[in-house]
């Protein structure tokens, strides 16, 4: 059988999508590979048909066990044998799927990669003929990538161990290029066998809503667009909820997802989502991972998400059948702190809470930009395309404004403030404000104090966008501090000139006071 005859016996389609035919040529041709196609772009597929066209057994390493039933469920119905171990399961089940993989009677046998540092799995590995291992969600492999998993750095020693070493897939849909660097080098992909489409979603439009009331911006949109399904992600669990009391109140059937709910509500929620008996999900971002449902039309995020990654992908589960759909991102600079709160209290180390905090930086630039959102996402993965012309930033017809004596204010006010001071500070002694701390600091002194005709907020909003545009950085961590670009040295010389949307404030015949 051909790949080609494959799709169509196994899968009833008939043509494949990008990149999917040019990995299965390549793992037929026993060749490792890296697949980083757009989610929704088909990647089970590139691993499937070559499970069912070689030889042997094909072992999947996937984190999300919630839905490895589903999968193994739906490869069933289309007759392909296929099991997966996890840990919800009893010990006598696994050992019943694991004979049956002896017997040669699965073609593919999917596993967390917990299992890996499972010494008696391990064992029971070198007895079964893997001929293909794929990797799903390989960009936990990467200490840069956004959800990472230490038992996936088992996975080289394992492939090491096995009798006859196997082809080897790592998918993924939101590698940056460092982390699809690291992938390739962790698991041995040269980098000719780097299969890439485009991550534009043409369909999806982009929208960024600042300022706005979040409430009252979801019931009016969802008045306007009722018969749609789709998801609204809240960063906690308590939001999740208030936020579906509030919607059923208002007598929108909207279902809630989160960890804190009972399997059996959990379930219940995704199959009444799934079914279109809801049309709403309210969700933290344990909602979602894998989920195969192509006419969501929206995602909004009521709150930002930790990372343009987690952003990307969740967004992205918007619009998978290719028709038209919004993917909307609610920014207020105070959710920054609960991404912030989750980045200080997580388990990881000190080194790793950087990367994060980089991560939720490269957000914040995501928020301000003016650019083409979906330009700017796309080129944060590596790639490029052209404006999308659809997205809120393509479709602002503000005149832009010279804000390039802003600029110079606010850059002056950084150097003259040493570069060791945040936003806020920064924003206030421009201001001119009489708060404790810049009195304290003797900052009322400094030539730059109170010369900006703004209030502290719009000064912030400036920075932000100043930051995005790369005429500032910030330093990570948890207090960032502000620091002039290259970029930036060459307007704070008179060299370059700044123009952005921003509304640009009269002088009062008062400063304001803070
Ligand atoms: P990903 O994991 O890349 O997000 P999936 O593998 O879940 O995507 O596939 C997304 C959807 O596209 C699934 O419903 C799948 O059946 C469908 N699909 C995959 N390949 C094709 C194809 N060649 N033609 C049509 N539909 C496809």
């Amino acid at each position: 059988m051909t790949p080609t005859e494959a799709l169509k016996h196994y899968f009833g389609y008939t043509e494949f999508k990008a990149g999917q035919k040019k990995v299965i040529d390549l793992l037929l041709g026993h060749k490792n590979t890296l697949a980083l196609l757009p989610t929704g772009g088909g990647k089970s597929l590139c691993y499937q048909i070559p499970a069912l066209l070689e030889d042997g057994l094909t072992l999947v390493i996937s984190p999300l066990i919630s839905l490895m039933k589903d999968q193994v469920d739906s490869l069933q119905q289309n007759g392909i044998p296929a099991a997966f171990i996890n840990s919800s399961q009893e010990f006598e089940t696994a050992k019943a799927v694991l004979a049956k993989a002896r017997r040669h009677e699965l073609k593919l046998l999917y596993i967390a990669p917990e299992r890996l540092e499972n010494q008696f799995f391990l064992e029971l590995l070198q007895t079964l003929s893997v001929s293909l291992v794929a990797v799903d969600e390989a960009h936990c492999i990467s200490q840069w990538g956004h959800d990472f998993r230490p038992s996936y750095l088992k996975l080289p020693a394992l492939l090491a161990q096995l009798p006859v070493r196997p082809t080897l897939v790592a998918l993924t849909a939101t590698a940056t290029p460092q982390v699809a660097k690291d992938i390739k080098e962790l698991l041995l992909i040269p980098a000719e066998n780097e299969v890439k489409t485009s991550f534009a979603r043409d369909n999806l439009t982009f929208k960024l809503i600042k300022g706005t009331d979040f409430e009252h911006y979801l019931l009016s949109y969802l008045k306007q667009n009722p018969n749609d399904s789709g998801i609204i992600y809240a960063s906690t669990r308590k939001r999740v909820e208030q936020l579906g009391i509030m919607l059923n109140k208002m007598g929108i059937k909207a279902g809630i997802y989160h960890a804190g709910l009972s399997e059996l509500q959990r379930r219940e929620s995704q199959e009444d989502f799934l079914y279109d008996r809801t049309p709403v999900m309210v969700a933290t971002n344990a909602f979602g991972m894998g989920i195969d449902k192509s006419n969501v039309r929206f995602v909004i995020h009521a709150q930002v998400p930790g990372s343009l990654e987690a952003y990307y992908q969740e967004a992205g589960r918007a619009g998978r059948d290719g028709l038209p759909s919004e993917a909307i991102l609610f920014y207020k600079d105070a959710d920054l702190q609960v991404q912030r709160f989750f980045i200080d209290n997580s388990q990881a180390d000190e080194q790793h809470r950087e990367f994060d905090y980089q991560k939720l930086q490269a957000l914040t630039r995501y928020a301000n930009t003016e650019e083409c959102l979906q330009r700017f996402l796309v080129q944060y993965f590596g790639q490029d395309c052209p404006d999308c012309q659809k997205c809120t930033n393509c479709t602002d017809t503000r005149e832009k404004q010279d804000i390039t004596k802003e600029t110079q204010m606010i850059m002056s006010c950084i150097v003259r403030m040493q570069s060791r001071f945040g936003k806020k500070i920064v924003a206030q002694v421009l201001a001119g404000s009489k708060a404790k701390r810049i009195l304290e600091l003797n900052f009322d002194q400094l030539s730059t104090y109170g010369i900006m005709h703004q209030k502290t907020k719009e000064i912030e909003t400036l920075i932000d966008f100043l930051t995005a545009s790369g005429y500032l950085k910030t330093s990570s961590g948890q207090f960032p501090t502000l620091h002039v670009t290259q970029t930036g040295l060459e307007v704070l010389r008179g060299q370059a000139k700044v123009y952005a949307r921003i509304e640009k404030a009269e002088r009062n015949s008062e400063q304001p006071v803070e």
